[in-house]
């Protein structure tokens, strides 16, 4: 018996290995096959067309091209037939790591089908300003939340022979003066905050790393030895680090920094890399590491055995990802807010007004910039609404009218606003107020009929004066081609939401946790991240704070009990177990989540997430539930011995369904 449990253990272990150096092997046999030339060719850019990256195939020894393609939430930058999925933030927001890696391998599919081996996402740049332009393709404000979905996201992608590219590599956390602001940022809170993403994409066998436009304490990512170096020598990456597009500034000290590719032309690492390798200013060795750090992914993720043949031209829709994408969006509908139950509507509803050009005229259901997907088969949510509530009365204002949209509302029984709020990379939104008008129509309808809901189709946090009279309040953030579908399943009740916020949503402007200048945009292009440990709901919960709707908020249809917390030492690892009870008479998830405060005096935020379990729970039924904490969920980076260490002392304890809402609690010595 124990000899069929240690080969049961071996076996796998020795075929990882076996695969690992055969892949290596192989690298380190094309590579010295390669000439001067050669690999050259593989280290610089070779423009934007067709593909926005590209590095030609090596005929002579039958490297196969590297043909790249945004991502990081399906076929990007202008391509069109293919699907628009719901955003990486409002995948996110589904908190299932199953969801993640089913779409994250869906996308890759259509990547390859259009030619694509490298997909240029995700994209974990932690959303620390709220306004952030490219939070809607980011995994959140929270590095455990994003490590946890950032890992089945990589292997998803690879899973389909297409190499992930993790970005931005570091501190793009703000587009205004992206290209050229300093993100001034300490160790602790660089290793506690803004690594542990890519971290976690690192160590599910990500390929490639991008990156960033901006500088890191004063010095260029794409340059930067100190970043470069933790990357490669400490977090490990084992593939190579291409520079986003137009990001890299200078030869020699970008590749003695770590740089191994630039991207997407060939002013640095073309004709000065080489005379830089003869003057001997860049070794020859440091070349060859470079082009052994694409070879190797290449060989592991298969992409010389899985030769794209598509363009980009096919169309890569099916009926099977236009589900997926419906899946995916009714999972991460956020319901906010839902006085007296009023949700779901089912059939008692005789008239509906549904409202609002989001609703149907101009649809927000995808962000903009490179990760911008071209919507080609919609379903708004005026359509949705109307191919499920058939027994109703369904009538849409767009709101350019406000009295005829007031008077449409107090006629019917119930008003749907529809609301919206773009944003795109290369630019932060310069409030948190919706567009357009926006809020007045929200008033307007809300106070002309009570039984109002509204729905959010937004990139990140607004603020929503109106919140009082709106009887229930749903954020389906970015939600994809079938918003209207997965919208109309929750209102009605056939899908019973499950999603829970990844950011915060604040109150008002002022209290957030980046409220100078100096942090946000920056002062002489000098960004500084005084907030340290305090990004998102750290900063709210230490400082005090009501946030308008906390991280991990979302409610059910369903009502769950946490019953039986139990803890448990095993070993080092301490585990968590608890009960979940649906006490209501309609299946649903529950997202439990795990928090950890930590001993008053090694100055860490009141509490983080230390992880979550999403379950399903039958109606009336219980699951029992469980989660190991580890050393690392009780360390801190420790700055002096550049390690994390662990803080033995008194901890708490706090499981609940969001941020705020703790259910079960205990204090415990480790
Ligand atoms: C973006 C990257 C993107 C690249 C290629 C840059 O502007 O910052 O995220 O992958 O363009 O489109």
């Amino acid at each position: 018996m124990k000899t069929l449990l240690l080969l049961l253990i071996l076996i796998p272990l020795i075929y990882t290995l076996n695969l690992n150096s055969d892949a290596e092997k192989k690298a380190r046999e094309l590579l010295s096959k390669m000439t001067l030339e050669e690999k050259l060719e593989m280290v610089k850019g070779h423009g934007t067309q067709p593909y926005v990256g590209m590095t030609p195939e090596n005929k002579r020894l039958n490297i196969p091209p590297l043909n790249m393609e945004d991502g990081p939430q399906g076929v990007a930058d202008g391509v069109h037939f293919s699907t628009c999925w719901p955003s990486a933030l409002t995948v996110v927001s589904t908190w299932d790591v199953n969801l993640m890696y089913k779409w994250a391998a869906a996308m890759a599919q259509e990547q390859f089908k259009k030619g694509t081996n490298v997909m240029l996402g995700p994209m974990v740049n932690i959303a620390r300003v709220p306004h952030g332009g490219r939070n809607f393709e980011s995994f959140g404000e929270d590095p455990v939340l994003a490590s946890a979905m950032v890992g089945p996201y990589v292997k998803g992608v690879q899973s389909q022979n297409v190499i992930a590219n993790v970005k931005h590599f570091v501190n793009n956390n703000q587009e205004i003066d992206r290209n050229t602001v300093s993100a001034n940022v300490d160790d602790r809170t660089q290793w506690e905050v803004y690594y542990p993403a890519f971290q976690a994409a690192i160590d599910a066998g990500v390929g490639s790393v991008m990156c960033s436009y901006n500088k890191i304490n004063t010095t260029w990512a794409c340059e930067n030895e100190k970043t470069l170096g933790d990357l490669k020598n400490k977090l490990n990456l084992r593939g190579w680090v291409m520079s986003d597009w137009g990001a890299t500034h200078s030869t020699v000290k970008a590749a003695n920094a770590g740089l191994d590719q630039e991207m997407p032309d060939d002013k640095y690492f073309g004709k000065p890399l080489v005379e830089a390798i003869n003057k001997g200013e860049v070794t020859k060795e440091r070349l060859d590491d470079m082009v052994y750090r694409m070879l190797l992914p290449m060989q592991e993720i298969g992409l010389f055995d899985n030769r794209p043949t598509g363009n980009l031209s096919v169309d890569t829709r099916s009926q099977e990802h236009s589900e997926l994408a419906r899946i995916l969006s009714e999972s991460s509908h956020i319901l906010l807010k839902n006085d007296n139950r009023f949700l779901p509507l089912n059939d008692s509803y005789q008239s509906i007004a549904v409202i609002g050009y989001a609703a149907h005229d101009k649809l927000t259901i995808a962000g903009g910039g490179s990760g911008h997907v071209i919507p080609e088969s919609t379903v708004s949510p005026l359509d949705g609404i109307k191919k499920k509530f058939t027994s109703s009365n369904v009538q849409y204002a767009n709101g350019n009218d406000l009295q005829s949209a007031v008077y449409l509302a107090k006629t019917s029984q119930v008003a749907i606003v529809v609301v919206e709020v773009g944003s795109s990379e290369g630019d932060d939104r310069r409030d948190l107020k919706l567009p357009n008008n926006q809020d007045t129509l929200v008033f307007a309808i809300c106070s002309a009929q009570p039984n109002c809901v509204v729905v959010l189709h937004v990139v990140g946090s607004v603020v929503m004066p109106w919140i009082k009279l709106a009887k229930s309040v749903i954020t389906a953030t970015m939600p994809g081609q079938q918003a209207g579908e997965a919208l109309a399943n929750i209102l009605y009740g056939d899908v019973n939401p499950s999603g829970r916020l990844p950011i915060t949503y604040t109150q008002n402007e002022k209290d957030i946790p980046v409220n100078s200048q100096k942090q946000w945009p920056g002062v002489d292009l000098q960004s500084d991240y005084s907030e340290q440990l305090l990004v998102g709901y750290r900063w709210y919960d230490t400082n005090k704070k009501d946030p308008l709707f906390a991280f991990g908020h979302g409610l059910s249809y369903s009502d769950f009990q946490y019953i039986n917390f139990k803890t448990e030492r095993n070993g080092d690892n301490l585990k968590l177990k608890v009960d979940i009870k649906n006490l209501s008479p309609r299946d649903g998830h529950e997202v439990v989540q795990i928090y950890l405060g930590f001993p008053k005096d090694v100055n860490e935020p009141v509490q983080q997430l230390k992880g979550f379990v999403k379950v399903f729970v039958k109606a009336g039924e219980t699951v029992h539930v469980e989660h190991e904490l580890t050393p690392r969920d009780f360390s801190i980076w420790d700055v002096v011995n550049q390690k994390y260490s662990v803080v033995l002392g008194q901890y708490n304890i706090r499981i609940g369904s969001s941020s705020r809402d703790v259910r079960v609690a205990k204090a415990i010595k480790y």
